[in-house]
C-alpha cells in the first residue's frame, strides 16, 4: 500500500486497441491517483471472449506504456480468476440472493428493460441452462431502509437512484456459463483495494447497483468520479465500436495535450507536442479533478485548441 491509502485503476475490456476516449479514462485515473501519492493499476477484464479481439490486450498494454502511462503492480486478467468469481458466488449463494433464471431477452424486452424478479418464484429447471440473479431489493429486513440508492460522485456531484425501478435483479453469471461484468468489477476492485475509481461516465448508470453489491459484501464503497466521455464533433460517442482511431505513438505528445486540455486542465500552449514525460509531469503537478466537471465533451481531431 501506499502513503496516501489511494489506490486507483484502469480496466480496459480488450475488444480493440485503444482510442482517444479511453486515452482520455485512464490519464483522468493515472493523473487523480498519482497526484495524491497513489497507486496506479492496470486490470485486462478479458471476461467475454466473444466479444474481444485478438492481440488486444497486449496493443493496450503496449499503447500505455508508450504513452508514458506505467502501471504498479503487475496486470491482472479477469479470464485467471474465474475460481474467485464462483467463490463469492457462492457467498452470495449461501446468504439466499442468488436464484436461477431462464428468462430470454425477449422476455426482459416485454418487462421495459428493468427485470421484474419473475423467476424469484417460478423455479426454473437447473438441468437447463440458465443465469444466476442477485436479488436487489426485498431484502430481510433491516438490511436496507429503502430500493433508493445515494452517493456522491467526485465529479457529477449527487446521484440518487431506485433500484427496484432502475436496474431491477441484475445477472451475476450469464446463461452461457460466463461471470458477468457487474460480478467481476466488484470482486476485483474488492480484492485489490481499490479506493477511488476515476471511470468513463458511460459507467455512471451501473455504479449504483455496484455499490449495492460492495454493501452486501460488506466491502468498504471506494469514492467514485465519472468523467464526461469524449465524443467526436459530430455527437456520436468514441468508442472501439463506432472505430475510433488508434492511438499512435508518433502521435504521444499531441493526443496527451488534447487529452489533457479535453479534461479542462488548460495545458499550456508551448507544451502541445511535448514528450509523454513532461505533458504527465505538468498534468500530475496541476491536476484539478473538479475542472472535468461540465465540459462541452466535444473532441475534433481537426482542431488542437479545443479549449
Ligand atoms: N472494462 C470496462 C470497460 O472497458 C470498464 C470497467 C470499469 O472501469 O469499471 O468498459
Amino acid at each position: 500500500s501506499t502513503q496516501s491509502g489511494y489506490i486507483g485503476r484502469f480496466a480496459p475490456s480488450p475488444t480493440g486497441p485503444l482510442h482517444f476516449g479511453s486515452l482520455v479514462s485512464a490519464l483522468a485515473s493515472y493523473l487523480d491517483a498519482h497526484h495524491n501519492g497513489g497507486k496506479w493499476l492496470v486490470r485486462m477484464e478479458d471476461l467475454d471472449p466473444p466479444r474481444e479481439q485478438a492481440g488486444a490486450a497486449d496493443a493496450i498494454l503496449r499503447c500505455l506504456e508508450d504513452y508514458g502511462l506505467g502501471w504498479d503492480d503487475s496486470v491482472i486478467y479477469q479470464s485467471q480468476r474465474w475460481d474467485l468469481y464462483e467463490a463469492y458466488l457462492s457467498r452470495l449463494r449461501q446468504q439466499n440472493l442468488l436464484y436461477p433464471c431462464d428468462c430470454t431477452r425477449q422476455d426482459l424486452q416485454a418487462m421495459g428493460g428493468i427485470y421484474n424478479g419473475r423467476c424469484r418464484s417460478r423455479h426454473p429447471d437447473i438441468n437447463q441452462p440458465h443465469a444466476q440473479r442477485l436479488k436487489l431489493y426485498d431484502l430481510p429486513t433491516g438490511f436496507f431502509q429503502s430500493d433508493e440508492l445515494r452517493f456522491t460522485d467526485l465529479i457529477q456531484g449527487e446521484q440518487t437512484q431506485n433500484l427496484r425501478t432502475q436496474a431491477g435483479d441484475q445477472i451475476l453469471k450469464r446463461k452461457d456459463g460466463l461471470y458477468a461484468y457487474q460480478l467481476a468489477v466488484v470482486v476485483d476492485d474488492i480484492e485489490q483495494g481499490i479506493t477511488h475509481i476515476i471511470r468513463g461516465s458511460d459507467l455512471l448508470d451501473v455504479t449504483a447497483r455496484q455499490i449495492f453489491l460492495f454493501q452486501l459484501l460488506s466491502a468498504p464503497v471506494p469514492k467514485f468520479g465519472h468523467v464526461t466521455l469524449a465524443s467526436q464533433s459530430n455527437g456520436q460517442k468514441l468508442s472501439k465500436q463506432n472505430l475510433a482511431p488508434a492511438l499512435e505513438l508518433k502521435d504521444a505528445g499531441t493526443n496527451l495535450w488534447l487529452a489533457l486540455a479535453f479534461l479542462g486542465q488548460k495545458p499550456p500552449q508551448e507544451l502541445y507536442g511535448a514528450t509523454s514525460k513532461e505533458l504527465l509531469s505538468w498534468g500530475k503537478n496541476n491536476w484539478q479533478l473538479p475542472a472535468i466537471k461540465g465540459l462541452s465533451a466535444i473532441y475534433s481531431p481537426l482542431a488542437p485548441s479545443i479549449r
